[in-house]
Parts: C-alpha cells; structure tokens; sequence
C-alpha cells in the first residue's frame, strides 16, 4: 500500500505537529540552556529517542528532527553582543521566500511557518501579507510557530487566513504555539518574560487550555496543529483526544487516562472524585500557588 503523503493528509483530516524537545530536553538534563545546541543526538541518543516515543504515542503525526540550532555557527559558543536571533528563527519574511524558493527546488511539499504574532514580522511587514507572501512563494502550507501562547497564535492565523482569503490563495494552515502564557508581550514574545528561560513553569498551560485551542484552530480551519517550546508530550495528546472524533482515532497514550479526569472516580478520596468532566476542567482558573503576586512586569524590549 502507497503510504499518503502530508499534503493527502492534510487534505483528508487532520495531521497532529510534535512540541518542544530543546525544552523538554532541557528540563531532562540534556540540552544547554541559552544555547540551545542539539549535541544530545550524539551524546544521548536514547534520551532524544525516548521523547520521540512520547510525542509519537501522544498522538503526534509528524515529528521534526532534533537539528535546532544546528548550523555551524550556532554550534561555536556564542559571545554576547556576537549575534542577534534575526534569520535563525523565520522572524522575517523576506528570509522566508529565500528559504522557500531553495526549498520548492526539491519538489517536496513545502511547510513555511514563521515565528510571528499580531505585530507581524521584525521588518514591519504585517502577519497577513507575510501569509501571503509564503504562499505566493510556493508554500504548500504556511502558519506560525513558537514565540506566543495559543490563543495569540490562533489570533494570528486568523489574520493570516482572512489575507489569504482575500487574495484568493488556499495554502492548508499550520500552528505550533508555545506552552506559555504570553499576554501582553511584543513582537519577541516569549523572549520577554523575565521568567524565559528558566522559571517559566508558572507560566504553562493546562491540557484543557490545549483542548480549547485545538478546537478554535480547527473550526478556523487549521488542518496542521502542533506545538513548539513548552509543549510536552501531554498537551500534544490533549490535541490528538480533542480531534479525535475528526480523526476518527485516540493516540495509544490515552490507554490510561480517560479524557476530562474521568478516571477520578477512581479516586479514593470522595472530594477528588468531584472533579470530573469537562464542565468542571473548563471552568477553573488555574492558580499559581504562590501567596505573592507576579514580581515582574513583562518587559517589552528585552536586552
Ligand atoms: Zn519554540
């Protein structure tokens, strides 16, 4: 049987993205905060392997190889001062249909996504023409990626879609937000808070937020929906268990855990086993747990 390719498949349903693997490796022991570099292909293997199982059994469809900041010149040790994060990231278009037009050559299906939000690109250029300017490239899908939480990022596919729309173009969509509240930041999202890279477990959000944004990007009609940094195996399962009807299958990793805490009437304490359903996983706010409110402002233009 001739396996289907991604875009048959995107044509056809639904294709569930992967999450953040230098951040959960990092969290793991095996990557180099700051730098990023992906060294533990080589040093832990088995490490990178086993994350890959757990996006694979959460139900992720396609999982990118582990090569972020792999260039040359990110693998030298960078100095401060020595170089910005401008064309590492796709944070501006222009690199963008450079990369595109390289990459059209191989005659593969083309994925461009772009780590912008609302304010579009560093050069000013807005989020709905970069959309159309991917797709007039020659990208088969465009969307955005990293930078800014769930909802931001489905704000700004919104944009991008109604541009789209507007120049008659139909690349499929792609989003893989963060796994970070990112209220209130600028063009550098995450990059700002003063909580990135290392305290940002406040900042995470629940399973139930990713169901929420699975469903918002699909009715928009994103047919690519991942994750990027912050995102672990369990918020990509909360994607493949809220499409699961769309996809008509549940990823291998719900065998144990029943959608919306059902299996808290297994509970045995009686005021545990109340919290079941998704009403009740819907509604709450999510504390932070400490006494003290937040210390820092979110800073806008980071040094
Ligand atoms: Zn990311």
């Amino acid at each position: 049987m001739v396996k289907k390719g991604l875009l048959e498949r995107l044509r056809d349903g639904v294709v569930i993205g992967d999450g953040g693997f230098v951040m959960a490796l990092e969290k793991r022991g095996y990557v180099t905060g700051g730098a990023w570099t992906p060294e533990a292909v080589i040093e832990h293997p088995d490490a990178v392997q086993q994350l890959h199982k757990e996006f694979l059994r959460a139900g992720s469809d396609v999982m990118q190889t582990f090569t972020f900041f792999s260039t040359d010149d990110t693998l030298q040790v960078k100095h401060p001062g020595e170089e910005g994060y401008s064309y590492k990231f796709f944070m501006y278009v222009e690199e963008m249909e450079w990369a595109i037009e390289e990459v059209t050559k191989s005659g593969l299906p083309v994925v461009a996504s772009m780590c912008i939000g609302l304010k579009g690109d560093y050069a000013g250029v807005s989020a709905g023409e970069c959309a159309v300017r991917m797709a007039r490239a020659g990208a088969d899908v465009v969307g955005v990626n990293c930078l800014f939480d769930p909802y931001m990022t489905v704000d700004t596919i919104k944009v991008m879609k109604s541009a789209l729309d507007e120049a008659g173009l139909k690349p499929f969509l792609l989003t893989q937000p963060n796994g970070f509240f990112t209220t209130g930041t600028g063009k550098e999202g995450y990059l700002s808070c003063p909580e990135y890279p290392f305290a940002m477990e406040a900042r995470t959000v629940s399973r139930f937020d990713v169901h929420k944004y699975a469903r918002a990007a699909y009715d928009l009609g994103v047919r690519y929906v991942g994750g990027c940094c912050g995102f672990e195996a369990y918020h990509i399962r909360a994607i493949a268990e809220e499409l699961a009807e769309e996809r008509g299958k549940w990823p291998a990793g719900s065998a144990k855990n029943k959608p919306w805490g059902q299996n808290n009437v297994l509970s045995s304490s009686p005021f545990i086993r109340k919290r079941v359903g998704r009403q009740y996983w819907e509604s709450i706010v999510p504390s932070s747990g400490r006494s003290k409110p937040p210390s820092h402002p979110i800073d806008p233009k980071p040094q």
